[in-house]
């Protein structure tokens, strides 16, 4: 499947275009009410977290599928986001906890 709007290689089960950001037909369909629960929301969600929750609240009882799919992305991303930010403090403290060396 390609982007109806930049021509970009997109993956089938895409709602939207991770280039540009445009819909994508599946994206239509689920507008319609369809409650795919597509593992496209998922994608959505992981790299717009923000967005995969505000669909899971918004969804959360006409589309329990999808808006539970897009929360699950969201938590991905999310907890990804706290692991690196937690590595990187303890990477912090443990670098300037080190005794300076003298030559
Ligand atoms: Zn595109």
């Amino acid at each position: 499947m390609y982007c109806t709007n930049c021509s970009n290689e997109i993956d089938e089960k895409a709602i939207v275009c991770p280039k540009c950001g445009a819909a994508t037909p599946l994206y239509l369909e689920d507008k319609k009410g369809n409650d795919s629960g597509s593992i496209g929301w998922g994608v959505l969600g992981f790299f717009q977290p923000l967005v995969g929750f505000i669909l899971f609240l918004v969804w959360k009882k006409e589309k329990p599928k999808s808006a539970k799919t897009s929360l699950i992305g969201a938590a991905i991303s999310t907890g990804l986001i706290i692991m690196i930010y937690a590595i990187l403090i303890i990477f912090a403290i443990v670098m300037a906890s080190q005794e300076p060396y003298y030559y």
